[in-house]
């Protein structure tokens, strides 16, 4: 790729400056290049290191029942795991799909596969069966190991056509009676009765997990990382939570998310943090009593939850002010200034965005600790990984280094969580991987001082007349006015522009959907954007169509923009529908 100017500001220089990844791979595996496995790095080594009795989960359970797990139950408990799967034929590679809920089983059973040296593959309980028979398929999962209920709920009448799985472990309910499904065993008799396996001595560039992409911009895609990721949770752990064995760590990810995989089990269990699991989903109250009692240090959530929770209010928010949070950090979608600040104010640490996709396994950018912090920004890159802002011009990328200057994110490809392949068979590692960077396919811009502005995906900027606008400026700029809770911004088709954005919004509580409302709307909007960026019309909805992982489904907004056009003749091409998973 052509470059003008070098690609970094002294800043990041500085940052950079002296760090290898080769002093983490030393921390965990002995040597540069030594066996690794992350099922012992994030057990074993702990035990070996006299930590045996110390916490590594604590459970809350949807009822308030609970339990603690020590890293040498979890170390024995997940050898066992290893042993019984090692036994039913696992072999290196192979993958292991897992359907359960955030209760103590997922995350042994995590670990049990990589000593195994199995692949994870977890799924989402919020998938209905097609989603989960395509995961199984183009996983081409081995084993299962499934709830007895998610089981029953989602799979068993597909059983049959799921050709490759050999074996199906189910987890009973504690008081479950009565035979188990034909054809399947139980998980908690045959661990029980195992002996630990020492972990498989795996290498750096084997296989570990997979996880599907969230599906924003089409059909999910199927992403491959190995064992040496664990590098990138272990540096990122420390530089953007500075987590330590003192610290209470809570991620709110769904399982089927690659954020529970990498945050939710590896980065506090290889840092030898407690990681705190709350069984329930997204409960403002819960949330707020959790984090105060559990004395929870360092909290990694979601915008989407984060409006929930503003939805609620700062005085509810502020009666738990006295908490022990640190760190508070936010992944998925942009975080707009106005949140981060609400955290500050209501829970006494600001969030902190971080940007990162399943395909680089690890926080990237991130407004962290020691990077110095800007409200609305993505923050700085990491050290470790390259990062740069490319336009194509005659067909050829080229390396943008002037300021605020808009083009699509690339990364030096070589840090060791990137993924290793997609799964599935595509072309697509081929259209993103060139000349030894990664595209992205995000929109960024780099302000003077290298903080990066998320501008939009590349599939969802809108070319309105000689304007390009990023929906992300106008969503924005919508959420600063009271009335809107949630706003989505996309394009509509339009017969002298090509296209206009039109905005989605769900209100706040006390405020009412209506023409007075819109009409306020569009005007503030025009007062702060300039009537070229600012939304040409606004529809009022409930809730926003969503992905899996919470993220504002765009694509939905879009058909339903294209729909209102009503059989309107000439209308310009429609950007592709792509295919989805047959009832996501
Ligand atoms: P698909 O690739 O299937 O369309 P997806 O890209 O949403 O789905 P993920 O890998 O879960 O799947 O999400 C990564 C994407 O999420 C990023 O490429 C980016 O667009 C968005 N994202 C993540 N963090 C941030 C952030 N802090 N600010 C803005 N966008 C973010
Ligand atoms: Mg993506």
């Amino acid at each position: 790729m052509a470059s003008a100017k070098s690609g970094k500001t002294s800043e990041e220089k500085n940052i950079a400056q002296g760090f290898s990844w080769d002093e983490f791979a030393v921390e965990l595996a002995g040597s540069a290049s030594g066996p690794l496995n992350l099922g012992a790095a994030c057990t074993d080594r702990h035990v070996a290191a006299g930590r045996g009795d110390a916490v590594a989960i604590r459970w809350i359970g949807r009822h308030q029942d609970r339990r603690n797990i020590g890293y040498d139950e979890l170390a024995a408990w997940s050898g066992r795991i290893a042993a019984v799967l090692s036994e039913l034929g696992l072999g290196h590679g192979d993958s292991v799909a897992v359907l359960l809920d955030r209760v103590p089983e997922l995350y042994a059973s995590a670990l049990g596969i990589w000593k195994a040296a199995g692949v994870y593959c977890p799924l989402s309980g919020a998938f209905g069966p097609g989603p989960l028979k395509a995961r199984l398929d183009v996983g081409q999962a081995r084993i299962l190991i499934a709830s007895e209920d998610l089981y029953l709920r989602k799979l068993v009448s597909s059983r049959a056509a799921l050709d490759g799985l050999r074996q199906v472990l189910l987890v009973r309910a504690e008081d479950a009676t009565g035979p188990l499904p034909e054809g399947c065993l139980d998980f908690k008799a045959l661990v029980d009765g195992a002996t630990p396996m020492a972990a498989h001595s795996t290498k750096a560039e084997d296989p570990a997990f997979l996880h599907f992409t969230s599906g924003t911009t089409g059909t999910p895609k199927g992403v491959v990382h190995a064992h040496g990721a664990v590098l990138g949770h272990l540096m990122t752990g420390r530089a953007v939570f500075g987590l330590t064995e003192a610290d209470v760590f809570w991620c709110t990810a769904d399982p089927g998310w690659v954020t529970s995989t990498a945050y939710g089990v590896i980065a506090p269990l290889v840092c030898g943090a407690t990681l705190l699991v709350d069984e329930a989903d997204v409960e403002p109250r819960r949330w707020y009593g959790i984090l105060h009692d559990e004395k929870v240090t360092a909290w990694y959530t979601t915008p989407t939850a984060i409006r929930t929770m503003m939805r609620f209010g700062a005085a509810l928010a502020r009666s738990y002010r006295d908490n022990s949070l640190r760190v508070a950090a936010s992944v998925g979608e942009p975080l707009n200034a106005e949140a981060v600040s609400w955290g500050a104010k209501a829970l006494g640490v600001p969030f902190l965005d971080t940007w990162w996709q399943t395909e680089t396994g690890a926080i990237i950018i991130a407004n962290a600790p020691g990077q110095g912090r800007r409200p609305g920004s993505m923050g700085r890159v990491l050290p470790g990984v390259e990062a740069a802002v490319v336009r194509c011009e005659d067909g050829a990328a080229q390396m943008v280094t002037d300021a605020d200057t808009v083009g699509e994110l690339a990364l030096r490809q070589g840090w060791p969580a990137m993924f290793s392949r997609y799964i599935g068979g595509d072309d697509r590692v081929g259209k993103c991987c060139r000349d030894g960077w990664y595209f992205t396919g995000d929109l960024v811009r780099r302000d003077a001082d290298g903080f990066f502005w998320f501008v939009g995906r590349a599939d969802d900027m809108i070319k309105c007349g000689a304007q390009q606008i990023g929906p992300f400026e106008v969503e924005g700029m919508l959420m600063d006015h009271p009335a809107v809770a949630e706003v989505g911004v996309v394009s509509k088709p339009d017969l002298l522009l090509r296209e206009v954005p039109v905005a989605f919004a769900s209100l706040n509580p006390g405020f009412e959907a209506g023409d007075a409302l819109r009409a306020e709307l569009l005007s503030f909007a025009r007062q702060e954007l300039g009537a070229a960026l600012a939304p040409r019309e606004i529809h009022f909805i409930a809730e926003l169509p969503k992905t899996s992982t919470g993220k504002i489904l765009r694509r939905a907004l879009k058909a339903r923009a294209v729909a209102e056009l009503d059989g309107n003749e000439l209308l310009p091409d429609l950007p592709p529908c792509p295919g989805r998973f047959d009832d996501e």
